[in-house]
């Protein structure tokens, strides 16, 4: 299907000029991909200004949570093209969210257009600096209205894009969250979903209160090995091997963390897909067993963890940032800005940026 283009979101794009600063996810860009559904049958997808949504009160969303989102870059490579990081991953996961919400999903290729035509109308949107990128929020959400709870007749598909910086989460902080848990056991932990999050804001509010910065959550299920974090996946480091927790259910299987398994594997290093305890793993920290750990995500790629408190105390990994860590995150960020070969083809070339 040809998507239409509407000549006020080109003249917006054409007036646009850039703040100088950017930050993380807070400068938006002008203009919107858009498309609805309703029994199934989507509509064309429209790239349009840029504009607040109109929604009735009643709309399921509001009330019973049938939302999900997914969040890729566009990067800028040294011959001044767009190129997108492995989109097709972040289509998969969110047709799999919708479809555990009883969401219409987003078909790929419409997904894929609506990434592909926001990157490519923003181009001159996509930074330059090496770890700025080009950050797209694609966003699917239930808007019958009413106040019946059932699954919505109808949605709406949205990419909104966000110019931003680095973010530096810096070296992080971890809090042992052994009271709360973000995600049940055969619930939405593996679902990119909006409640995911909503249920993760007060241990954080918590925790940042006595210094740290983001909540190590444990299994629900058996509450002594780790998942994961808010919005990240947890590696930790022993030798020349690395220890992630095995998908389980609970947790959200990050693009980022399937990425790096593979880079370390191809870079010698064994990568170990299990159970970690949390309380052999505070011991293995306090030896020094474990030297580095770190956490991975699409917005930050790689932050090392230099400390995790628990009630008990807090244990500082003595490598932060970690060499490993670093050189990962060096590589992935090597593929998404082309400077280093593409040999798994992850990348998808958008074409060369040019003023519309
Ligand atoms: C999005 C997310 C991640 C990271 O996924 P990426 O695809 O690497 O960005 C990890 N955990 C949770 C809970 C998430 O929502």
């Amino acid at each position: 299907m040809s998507i239409y283009i509407d000549p006020d979101a080109v003249s917006r794009l054409r007036q646009y000029e850039m703040p100088g600063k950017l930050g993380f996810g807070r400068v938006i860009a002008p203009v919107m991909f858009r498309a609805v559904c309703q029994d199934g049958c989507w509509s064309r997808g429209e790239l349009v200004p840029y504009t607040a949504l109109s929604l009735d009160p009643a709309a399921k969303v509001l009330h019973y949570g049938q939302s999900c989102f997914e969040g890729l870059k566009a990067y800028r490579t040294p011959d001044d093209e767009v190129a997108l990081f492995r989109p097709e991953k972040n289509a998969a996961r969110m047709a799999y969210s919708a479809k555990r919400l009883c969401m219409s999903p987003v078909p790929e290729s419409l997904f894929l257009d609506g990434v592909r035509t926001v990157a490519l109308y923003c181009a001159n949107l996509v930074p330059a600096n090496s770890g700025e990128s080009l950050y797209l929020r694609p966003f699917l959400m239930g808007t019958q209205a009413d106040l019946t709870v059932s699954a919505s007749a109808s949605y709406m598909f949205y990419v909104i894009a966000s110019p931003s910086e680095a973010y530096h989460a810096g070296n992080m902080r971890l809090w042992v969250e052994r009271d709360d848990t973000r995600a049940a056991v055969g619930g939405t932990g593996d679902a990119k979903v909006g409640g995911n999050y909503a249920a993760s804001l007060l241990s954080t509010g918590r925790l940042r209160e006595r210094g740290y910065d983001q909540s190590l959550w444990l299994n629900p299920a058996n509450r002594s090995s780790v998942d994961e974090l808010s919005g990240m996946n947890f590696f930790a480091v022993m030798g020349e091997v690395l220890y992630t927790p095995a998908l389980n259910g609970s947790i959200l299987e990050g693009v980022t963390r399937a990425s790096l398994i593979e880079l370390a594997r191809d870079r010698g290093y064994q990568v170990v897909e299990g159970e970690i305890h949390i309380n052999e793993l505070l011991k293995q920290v306090a030896s020094g067993v474990c030297s580095e750990a770190f956490a991975c995500g699409t917005a930050a790629i790689v932050s090392s963890i230099s400390v995790i408190g628990d009630a008990g105390g807090s244990y500082r990994l003595s490598k932060a940032p970690g060499p490993v860590a670093q050189s990962l995150r060096q590589a992935l960020l090597d593929i998404q800005e082309g400077r280093a070969e593409d040999r798994y083809g992850w990348m998808q070339l958008l074409g060369a940026i040019t003023n519309i």
